[in-house]
């Protein structure tokens, strides 16, 4: 009986490990899990999910989770609106409360030049069917009252990227409903695994070496983010990816007072309330590259002193905690998907910076759609690998972070 209880209480069962799959997702953060769950959904079901740590311990354990679409290009901006749209019905799929909370988001703009890029962003969303808008002071007032408006200050505000249907989701329970939901369909989910080495035989990838033996999968994908470097140069491929912490912070829990998503590239912040309300607090990457994951007292300053120029009301808050997860950044600010040139069966789907979370239901349908049927879908063409060769690089630097200042 307590043997039943305790297996019903669950998250996911725990199989052993074969020695063959007809797939092999090596990263069980938010981007393996995903892509994994849509294998399942159209019928791909001998798949096995590997990760070093525990699922979802990577960047999605560590991401502040704002999900939204107002990006800038015309090869962005399809992309992430229909993530978005898969978002809002994403707790009815999974059958999971994500609890994605639709605040809105604001995108502040401090100087002419920053103006004029917001007005060329939100012509672009319109025509493509993103709800934003460039709006005022004034009406910035009405959204967050709390916001520092004086005119003549240092970077006074001056407009805003208004976003209505962006907002925040519970970046456990993604990860937990696409756990879930994989495993339920028969997929197999090994955390605790680490994958040493990858087989290659005839410019075919055919398996990959872990700490627990040697797997051989028709088709293996990497879903590493920050540690993708290190699992391509397994199959001798020198991605353009450079890693880089990110770290973010909240407040103690406050009462209610800002129920929007505030952003600014030219102060280097953002900042929003959860519902237990914390005040949420981040901003761009640790200006060097490395792999640890560990905060720093720099950066707490830093982050502290931005967003304090918009937001005062916080100085005499405390401060509850701080943490850094890894992101693995592309020279475009846009991901790397699909296929490698010159070696079958293995795929990327990586290059997801500080901007990946949003992007997990999309990337994942479309990634199991090219595992399934060998096919790029159109959406993710422009994100392949090739694109450092021939040129056609993407440029989302100025919409897909918060601020960078590397
Ligand atoms: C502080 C912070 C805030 C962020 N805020 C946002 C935000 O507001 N909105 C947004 O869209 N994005 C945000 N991001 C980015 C987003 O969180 C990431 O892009 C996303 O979570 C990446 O998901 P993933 O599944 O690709 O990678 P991860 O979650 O990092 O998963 C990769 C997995 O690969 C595993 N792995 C690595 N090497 C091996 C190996 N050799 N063998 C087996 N497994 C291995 C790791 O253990 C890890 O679990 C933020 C990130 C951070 C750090």
């Amino acid at each position: 009986m307590v043997l039943q209880l305790f297996k019903k209480s669950q998250m996911w069962r725990k199989p052993d490990l074969k020695n063959r799959y007809e797939v092999v997702i090596i990263g069980g953060g938010v981007h393996g899990l995903s892509t994994a769950y849509h294998l399942g959904k159209l019928g791909l079901t001998d798949v096995a999910v590997i990760d070093k740590s525990y699922l979802g311990g990577g960047g999605s354990a560590r991401s502040t989770a704002i999900i939204r679409a107002n990006y800038l290009t015309p090869e962005g901006i399809p992309f992430f609106r229909e993530s978005h749209k898969m978002y809002e019905n994403l707790s009815q799929e999974l059958d999971f409360n994500l609890l994605f909370n639709q605040m809105g988001r604001l995108d502040l703009g401090h100087t002419d030049s920053a103006v004029y890029w917001l007005n060329v962003r939100a012509g672009f969303n319109q025509l493509l069917g993103v709800n934003s808008r460039v709006i005022d002071p004034n009406e910035i007032s009405e959204l967050v009252p709390v916001l520092d408006l004086r005119k003549g200050k240092t970077m006074p505000v001056l407009a805003a990227l208004y976003h209505p249907p962006a907002g925040v989701v519970r970046h456990d329970a993604v990860v937990y409903g696409y756990a879930r939901a994989a495993d339920r369909m028969g997929i197999e989910l090994h955390p605790f695994t680490e994958v040493t080495g990858i087989i290659k035989s005839n410019g075919r990838v055919t398996g990959v070496q872990t700490n627990s033996g040697q797997i051989s999968a028709g088709t293996v994908v990497s879903a590493t983010a920050g540690w993708s470097s290190t699992i391509s140069t397994m199959v001798d491929l020198d991605l353009p990816i450079t890693t880089y912490p990110l770290q973010a912070f909240v407040t103690e829990p406050l009462k209610p007072f800002l129920d929007k998503t505030i952003s600014s590239a030219n102060l280097h912040a953002y900042a929003y309330q959860t519902d237990r309300g914390e005040v949420v607090i981040g901003g761009p990457v640790d200006p060097y590259p490395t792999y640890s994951q560990r905060a720093t007292m720099n950066m707490l300053e830093d982050l502290s002193v931005f967003i304090l120029k918009l937001l005062p009301i916080l100085k005499p808050a405390k401060i509850l905690r701080q943490w850094a997860g890894l992101c693995d950044m592309t020279p475009d600010y846009a991901p790397i998907l699909g296929k490698v040139e010159g070696l079958d069966g293995f795929i990327l789907n990586c290059g997801w910076g500080t901007w990946g979370f949003k992007a997990a239901p999309i990337a994942g349908k479309t990634v199991a759609e090219l595992v399934a049927t060998g096919q790029t879908p159109k959406l993710i063409q422009p994100f392949g690998l090739d694109r450092f060769e021939n040129g056609r690089l993407i440029n989302e630097r100025a919409a897909a972070t918060a601020a960078a200042i590397h």
